[in-house]
């Protein structure tokens, strides 16, 4: 996971006071910290020499960190992986003669070997990262003698990265004030300004603030800051790439929380007008795409984590329309390698577009002639350019680390797509969307709502266990509730298909446990209800997440009545839930422990 954002001004070669690529780069990563937050470091470089800043913690809650004013500046925000969170594993890593600083997204997995290597070498090693042995390889393939004035050349960083294994984007700068960065894996996007300032950074949207232009290298190509100029070379060819900019279609102010208290709370709040912006896509695209999707022999679809529940729900709205539909969690696919093929269609979900479990499942699925589609909310990501039907959200960055809109509004394009197969029309599907969006505003603004879920939530915060049951299209609800409680509120929350309970559960129901029940007015109603009065009998704290009252239900959650959209109405409950439990305890439910929102290492 973690950020990278690196500026390199114009200016570079007429430095004045008041270059600011340092203060750009803490700004940057401030933006990128929904990838990483356990530490951070800035570099920046003045009259030859680097300087470096690195602290644990959240750079968002640093005020006004202090950075020399410079034209080149790179900086780093992490998630560890390899090393504690201490402020000598934080980003960037120096050489030993501090002629330049490297980061490093992504794992090293051959760091063992190679640091056996060059320990054997003379290199002394100073934290306990992969990194620190990426800083090293790369100081012990450099041209000998060094050129001093020049220092670190471009081709020695290339040559160090082509002997790495895993997944790992770097970047580095050099005292002589260049920038090199390469990728594999983890993305990595160049910007430009029209002054002709460069910019790198993890994500495009990031970059908005400051760039016009971007360029999202492909894995295994590499780029040249030198001398104002940019250029763009393959790794491992070492041949130089036309670097073609594309315009930044983002609009940089949806960065802001735009009054809420949390980027969470608004995101949750924006359910009620994104949901049917991922029905607006290209007609050509998505005409081509149904005619595939009815004609293949067989469709998987994938995700990871919170997508990995969306792509099930997609696979049951599916096969609820005819056709056999297969969910994969992508992390457990390596038994499918011998049954797709050619004939074969995958459906991608990922909020990112980069989510590294997800990325390798597509690669060989691509290997084996299997069709890729996908929707994913970044623009440019890796799975879109992956993919041979890239369709997008456009709902706007999701910056919560908690994805909330994103699995509600990638299940509503999953179940048109359930609908377009069964011959609707999407205008009329879109007609729908609409109605239920307002249906949801209008439950989401009443008052009554916000202080139940309040009430409930004093509450919950004081379990020790919360158990959700739900059956049929309300089965997956049950996991992402009780996902969202985990990761916000640390709370042990589990779901569980109603079915399941008498297989083994009911054991752990006790007097005052909370069991939330999802209900909708379909044909696992009466199994859902019993489910409800067996829990009741044992002493269970019923709460009911339903459009309709029962006598069952100690507490009543009422949902939009709008039984064509029961499955998103059940889980909203537990987002509001986990976000009044997150305050209620004291946390940041933004930047949860442990977390990141763009899982791009395995
Ligand atoms: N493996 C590196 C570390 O643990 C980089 C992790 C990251 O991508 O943030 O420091």
């Amino acid at each position: 996971m973690c950020g990278i954002y690196a500026v390199a001004l114009a200016s570079k070669n007429s430095k004045t006071s008041k270059d600011r690529a340092g203060q750009q780069v803490l700004d940057g990563l401030k933006r990128l910290e929904y990838r990483g937050y356990d530490s951070w470091g800035v570099a920046v470089e003045v009259d030859k020499k680097i300087s470096l800043d690195k602290h644990i913690g959240k750079i968002g809650s640093v005020v006004s960190p202090q950075v020399p004013a410079a034209a080149v500046a790179l900086g780093h925000t992490r998630w560890a992986t390899h090393g504690g969170v201490t402020d000598i594993n934080a980003h960037p890593h120096a050489a030993s003669d501090g002629s330049f600083v490297l980061v490093q997204n992504g794992v090293m997995e051959n760091y063992q070997e190679m640091k056996t290597e060059l320990m054997a070498k003379g290199y002394t090693f100073i934290s306990q990262t992969d990194t620190e042995v990426i800083v090293h390889l790369v100081e012990e393939t450099r041209r000998l003698p060094l050129d001093k004035k020049k220092g670190l050349s471009f081709e020695a960083v290339c040559e160090a990265f082509c002997q790495l294994t895993g997944r790992n984007t770097i970047a580095v700068l050099t005292h002589a004030g260049n920038i090199y960065a390469v990728r594999d894996g983890s993305p990595l996007v160049v910007g430009k300004d029209k002054k002709g300032n460069f910019f790198l950074s993890s994500d495009v949207v990031s970059l908005a603030a400051d760039a016009s232009e971007y360029y999202a290298l492909e894995s295994r190509e590499a780029i040249k800051i030198e001398n104002g100029k940019a250029e763009l070379f393959d790794v491992d060819r070492q041949v130089k790439l036309p670097l073609l900019f594309s315009d930044i279609d983002v609009d940089a102010t949806k960065l802001d929380k735009n009054g809420f208290a949390d980027f969470m709370l608004k995101e949750i709040y924006e359910q009620a007008e994104v949901l049917e912006k991922p029905l607006r896509q290209p007609k050509e695209l998505l005409e081509a795409f149904m005619k595939k999707l009815k004609t293949a022999r067989h469709v998987y679809t994938i995700g990871a984590g919170s997508a990995d529940f969306v792509s099930t729900q997609i696979s049951f709205f599916l096969r609820q329309k005819g056709i056999f539909a297969t969910p994969i969690k992508a992390y457990e696919s390596r038994s499918f390698q011998g049954v797709v093929g050619n004939q074969d269609i995958c459906l991608v979900v990922s909020q990112s577009g980069e989510t590294a479990d997800t990325v390798e499942v597509i690669e060989w699925m691509k290997q084996k002639g299997v069709t890729i589609a996908s929707i994913v909310n970044m623009p440019g990501s890796t799975i879109s350019r992956l993919s041979d039907f890239p369709f997008m959200l456009q709902i706007g960055p999701e910056i919560g680390i908690a994805s909330t809109k994103a699995v509600s509004s990638t299940m509503v394009w999953g179940k048109a797509l359930a609908e377009m197969v069964a011959g609707k029309k999407i205008e009329m599907y879109q007609a729908e969307v609409r109605k239920y969006q307002s249906q949801l505003s209008n439950w989401l603004s009443h008052a009554h709502t916000t202080e139940q879920l309040k009430d409930i939530a004093v509450e919950l915060a004081k379990m020790r266990d919360i158990f959700i049951l739900g059956r049929g299209q309300l089965y997956m609800p049950t996991l992402e509730s009780a996902l969202k409680l985990k990761e916000i509120s640390y709370l042990h929350a589990e779901g569980f298909s109603g079915g399941e309970l008498k297989h083994g559960v009911i054991a752990l129901i006790e007097k005052g446990t909370p069991v939330i029940c999802l209900i909708a007015h379909d044909q696992e109603r009466a199994d859902m209800l019993s489910a409800a009065a067996e829990v009741k009998a044992r002493g269970a704290c019923v709460i009911g997440i339903a459009a309709q009252e029962n006598e069952l239900f100690d507490e009543w959650i009422a949902i939009p009545d709008n039984e064509q959209f029961v499955s998103i109405s059940s889980f909203i409950p537990a987002q509001l839930l986990t976000y009044y439990i997150a305050l209620e305890k004291g946390l940041d439910p933004d930047k949860p422990r442990n977390l990141a929102k763009s899982v791009t290492v395995k």
